[in-house]
């Protein structure tokens, strides 16, 4: 079966949060598909797994899984850098066991994945949410029994590349549902959460002080670039500091989240930066011609 718990044998922590599943390699996996089938025909593949059956489908991700921990260390120490960021998040695991974990939190607590918040059951078992995306996402139906957790018998019947593919598209579907949730006011009320405890960083440009930035999309169409963070006070868009959250695909959080979030929280909107930097040299401004 392809259910999330496969990759998590252990319920430490260290997995819980440790890194994503080989993205860029599950992308192109997801590419190649993408360009043999149309969306549409997503379904059709048990014909092709009836031919390749014989490949065992529980081992995915398990050796993916084993070099995660060792990826936890650099962001726990820059994690540590910036106040109790993690704190709230921290809480959610310990409260539950590995077994327990909702695909929803499990994802949302892989690394890389700290600029997604947990869209709520009851916003995607609504039809009316979902919308369009069953024409976008391939393997959409067995995508979003996983996305909530509901046990498939189709499941055993996968190999370990179905499998694959269907995580991905999990992943997909995931962020289609998300870049739509996060305008909602209850998931705009989850961003704030996450943007207060610094999980979208801060502005690396010196005389915004340590501004707090929000994710944002350069393009709403799926595949077109990764994810950057906006900083409201230089309204400049910057790379993540993490190479993992800039693996994200930026129409997962789009081009209108941070903009109507600060017209929502108008008090969060910061004042223009009072100085910006002059260059030098001797202590002499240099002329521009
Ligand atoms: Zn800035």
């Amino acid at each position: 079966m392809y259910s999330h718990r496969d990759r998590g044998g252990g319920s430490s922590k260290s997995e819980l949060v440790g890194g994503p599943f080989d993205r860029k390699r599950l992308n192109d996996v997801l590419d190649k598909h993408l360009e043999k089938s149309s969306p549409s025909t997503s379904r059709g593949f048990n014909r092709k797994d009836k031919e390749r059956s014989s490949v065992p489908s529980t081992s995915t991700g398990k050796s993916q899984l084993d070099h995660r921990d060792s990826r936890s260390a650099p962001l726990s120490k820059a994690k540590c850098d910036e106040e109790s960021e993690t704190d709230s998040e921290e809480s959610d695991v310990s409260g539950s066991d590995g077994d327990d974990t909702s695909w929803i939190s499990w994802f949302c607590n892989l690394r890389g994945n700290e600029f997604f918040c947990e869209v709520d059951d009851d916003y995607i078992q609504d039809d009316f949410n979902l919308c369009g995306l069953s024409s976008q996402v391939p393997y959409y139906g067995y995508a979003l029994d996983l996305i909530l957790d509901v046990e498939s018998s189709h499941g055993d019947m996968f190999t370990e590349d179905q499998n694959e593919l269907v995580e991905s598209a999990a992943e997909m579907l995931y962020g289609l549902i998300h870049v739509r949730y996060i305008l909602t006011s209850k998931g705009m009320s989850a961003m704030l959460e996450k943007y207060k405890n610094y999980d979208f960083g801060r502005c690396p440009r010196a005389f915004c002080c340590g501004q707090h930035c929000l994710p944002v999309g350069q393009s709403d169409i799926p595949r077109s670039s990764t994810v950057k963070v906006y900083c409201p006070k230089c309204e400049d868009i910057y790379y993540p500091r993490s190479k993992y959250q800039g693996n994200i695909d930026g129409a997962y959080f789009g081009t209108t989240f941070p903009h109507l979030f600060l017209m929502t929280y108008g008090h969060l909107m910061p004042q223009k930066p009072a100085q910006n930097y002059i260059p030098r040299v001797f202590g002499f401004k240099i002329h521009k011609p």
